[in-house]
């Protein structure tokens, strides 16, 4: 059932041990998300958890709001409502699936077209840039004050999903949100230079080993990243993340597509970016049992690298 932002509210006030649930990789979006609903929902005087698989990344360790992440399964109570955010998915939980799906009161929160509706309860909202923007109205609605820290979270999770409202996402309510946040205290030279100004030499190093290997056929590019890369760089799997970016900011590209090798050695990951008018939440990544929004889409191939890639850039020949 689709319930607008009150109705998602007053659901949640009549609830307690409340998992909050962030996507398998967990980027800005997601886990500043999940870490400031769970904060408002602290304040609020419940006990609430935000569930980011393998918690939070390295890259976003600065923000506030930490000792409310839970980085795997092992709950510090055993939830009875589970909220997802950013999750466009459920194979999207990663490892926490099974625990969202043994809670007796589910519901979603998203801003992805592809989301299929998997709570008992859904607020989905395509036109949004970011969850965050989402998250922001629930947090008003659940009527628990901003605070700093849930502003800073809000912020860098508004920043992220449009790559520092520079995406065609970005809309007036995203600077809306975005303004809210700085009012209520988020540092915008903190946090934007911590995401966007600053990376370790090991993720420096893997963009290099990355981009050495870049292809191009027309408006295509694509690029690898390979477990002896990880090693090599000695990056960490989130360092992968925006790489994809110097991929679509090639002149001439308009779709571009990063293979990433999984750690089990047969599987890949792949980022995928385009510009308009290609598709490839619909066009890409939905017909190959992924999802994503139309510009920036996402799938999971369970076979090896350089046939999963195959598949995916067969898929992105068609629609050309
Ligand atoms: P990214 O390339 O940044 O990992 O993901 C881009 C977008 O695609 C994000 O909104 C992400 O949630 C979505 N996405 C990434 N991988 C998958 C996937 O395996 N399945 C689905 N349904 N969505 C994905
Ligand atoms: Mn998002």
């Amino acid at each position: 059932m689709d319930v607008t932002i009150r109705e998602l509210a007053g659901w949640l006030k009549g609830m307690d041990d409340i998992a909050v649930f962030g996507h398998r990789a967990p980027d800005g979006d997601a886990c500043g998300s999940c870490v400031a609903v769970t904060l408002a929902l602290r304040a609020l005087g419940k006990r609430a958890c935000a569930y980011l698989p393998g918690g939070m990344p390295e890259f976003l360790r600065f923000l506030p709001g930490q000792e409310c992440v839970v980085a795997d399964a092992s709950a510090p109570f055993v939830p009875q409502c589970a909220l997802s955010v950013d999750v466009s998915a459920p194979d999207m939980l990663g490892d926490n699936r099974a625990l969202f799906e043994s809670c007796p009161q589910r519901a979603v929160l998203d801003h992805h077209e592809s989301n299929p509706r998997f709570g008992q309860i859904n607020h989905v909202e395509p036109d949004r840039a970011a969850c965050g923007e989402i998250a922001l109205l629930l947090i008003e609605a659940l009527g628990a004050p901003l605070s700093k820290d849930m502003a800073a979270c809000l912020f860098a999770a508004v920043s992220s999903d449009t790559c520092n409202f520079n995406y065609s996402n970005t809309t007036a309510e995203t600077f809306e949100a975005a303004a809210a946040c700085v009012r209520a205290g988020a540092d915008v030279d903190e946090i934007t230079g911590r995401i966007y100004r600053t990376r370790t030499e090991a993720r420096t190093r893997l963009l290099g080993l990355s981009l050495a290997g870049l292809q191009r056929e027309g408006k295509v590019a694509w690029a690898r990243v390979t477990n002896d890369m990880f090693h090599n760089a000695g990056a960490l799997r989130c360092d992968t993340e925006r790489i994809v970016n110097y991929l679509i900011e090639i002149e001439g590209v308009e779709i571009a597509v990063l293979a990433i090798e999984q750690e089990d050695g047969c599987s890949a990951k792949f980022s995928l970016r385009s510009l308009a008018p290609y598709n490839v939440a619909r066009d890409v990544a939905l017909p190959l049992g992924g999802g994503g929004h139309e510009r920036a889409a996402g799938i999971t191939i369970h076979r090896p690298l350089r046939e999963a890639l195959d598949l995916v850039l067969a898929r992105v020949r068609e629609i050309l």
